[in-house]
């Protein structure tokens, strides 16, 4: 298949460090260790180190390898689906602690980048959940009248206000969630990863951990070294059914991808309008997500997600989806005709079937932790989260850890879980494809009575 663009083997955002932080020479006694380099781990370690903590991170490439290297940038407070339908699953009290858990989360994210100084290209211009057709929206209205009547941070855009913001023609309506924007994640990862080292923090890279032995001081492996500690947090969201064979029946990695044009011109910048560059995401149940970067590219994806049998990880490089996000552009911005695309990328998130994070201490010995999947939506919910945890292993009270407590759905072994997984994703992709196929049929209507 040949499309246009280049495949970027990480992300157009980060590229490994050249002061990159090698493995140890020697096995290491630490007080606490964390496997992760991406926004969780570097947030605990971060938070532990405030709090007077010896903390040694282990990277088995680089810090921002992962997701946090390679995601969309959109800050949002989003949790679960959207919020009619976080309230109508988790009933009105716990739905509201949770739509106000990720409210808080973007809040902590835009403290740590005012308060550790991150230039990260953070535009707090807010989110935009939009329809792309009238079919979307009485959910978006449903939430929005429970955003305004529970002083939620969303405001429902009817189509003059979104035609006086000069967004795309596609987007017709939507919800604005004020709180948050979107951000350059590279720059975000490596400024917490900058922070961290001057803050002490013991980082080693391309330091694969592949073996935990348990007992009250806790031995991880990595090749010929071993790192002794009494706590540890894992932070290694969708990698961890592979690389540490753990979580398979709680966590599902899912790949996805995104693509990037060229910095648009000026001309077609006029063309495009979207002067307020909010970040925008469609209703679809498999969302579209697309924003403008600080470098005036248009970027965008999401959508079409893929499972890997056995929770292995999809490969990055999958043309089919690359020509599916052409194709899906090219729908949504007809003002852009005359632009190509330049890359394509994809990284790896962690589903659960109740779309929320997964968090606590692994039961028997109490000195393993761990926080991860957040369903495509963890730039703000892993960064408060690694805090929270750090919290958690040195004995602080954390009132998020309640609010996420709850017994989680287990996913069946194999070949059930495959069949679940891809049952899922079928059911959500089909009612889209079905939304879209009637987009396309009423466009032609139009233009052909248009021409009649
Ligand atoms: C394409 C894409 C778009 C996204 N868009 C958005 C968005 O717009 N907004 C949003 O809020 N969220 C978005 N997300 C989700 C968000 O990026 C993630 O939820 C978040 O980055 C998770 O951070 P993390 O630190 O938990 O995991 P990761 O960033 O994945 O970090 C885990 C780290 O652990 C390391 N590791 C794993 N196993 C081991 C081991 N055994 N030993 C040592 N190291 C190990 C990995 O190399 C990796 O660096 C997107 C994700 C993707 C993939």
């Amino acid at each position: 298949m040949t499309i246009g663009g280049k495949f970027a083997p990480v992300s157009i955002w980060v590229d490994r460090p050249s002061d990159l932080c090698p493995p140890p020479d020697h096995d290491i006694d630490a007080e606490i260790a964390i496997i992760g380099g991406g926004y969780t781990g570097l947030s605990a370690a971060l938070r532990l180190r405030e709090l007077g903590h010896d903390v040694v991170l282990l990277e088995q490439e680089f810090c921002g390898f992962g997701a946090s290297g390679r995601n969309a940038g959109h800050l949002t407070p989003t949790i679960g689906k959207d919020i009619f339908s976080c309230i109508k699953l988790y009933g009105e009290k716990r739905g509201l602690d949770l739509i106000r858990f990720g409210e808080d989360a973007v809040a902590f994210a835009e403290r740590t980048i005012a308060e550790r100084n991150i230039a990260c290209d953070y535009r707090a211009s807010g989110n935009i959940i939009a329809g792309v057709h009238p079919d979307q929206r009485a959910i978006l209205a449903k939430s929005a009248e429970l955003a305004a009547r529970h002083g939620l941070h969303a405001d429902f855009l009817d189509e003059a206000e979104m035609r006086a913001r000069s967004l795309p023609s596609a987007f017709l309506f939507g919800i604005h969630e004020t709180g948050g924007g979107h951000l350059h994640p590279g720059k975000y990862v490596m400024g917490l990863r900058r922070a961290a080292l001057d803050s002490g923090v013991q980082i080693h890279e391309q330091t694969p951990v592949d073996h935990i032995e348990h007992g009250e001081t806790l031995v991880l492996r990595s090749q010929a070294r071993r790192i002794r500690a009494r706590q540890v947090l894992l932070a290694t969201n969708a990698f961890t059914p592979v690389s540490l064979n753990m979580f398979r029946s709680k966590l599902a990695p899912l790949a996805v991808s995104l693509f990037s044009t060229p910095p648009l011109s000026g001309a077609q910048l006029e063309r495009l309008g979207w002067s307020g560059r909010e970040g925008l995401y469609t209703a679809h149940e498999s969302l579209e997500s697309f924003r403008l970067t600080a470098d005036n590219r248009l970027l965008g994806g999401s959508k079409y997600v893929r499972y890997g049998y056995g929770s292995s990880l999809p490969p990055a490089d999958h043309p089919e989806t690359f020509a599916r996000l052409e194709n899906m552009f090219r729908v949504r911005f007809p003002e852009l005709a005359d632009v190509g695309i330049e890359n394509y990328w994809s990284g790896w998130i962690a589903l659960v079937l109740d779309f929320l994070p997964v968090c606590g201490t692994v039961k028997g010995e109490g000195n393993i932790h761990y926080s991860m999947g957040y369903n495509g939506h963890g730039i703000a919910q892993a960064s408060t989260m690694g805090a929270a945890m750090a919290d958690r292993m040195v004995g602080k009270g954390s009132g998020i850890l309640d609010i996420l407590s709850r017994r989680i759905l287990p996913l069946p072994p194999e070949p059930f879980r495959w069949l679940a997984v891809q049952g899922l994703l079928s059911f959500l992709t089909g009612k889209d494809r079905r939304l879209d196929r009637k987009i396309a049929r009423e466009s032609v209507e139009t233009i052909t009575e248009a021409e009649a």
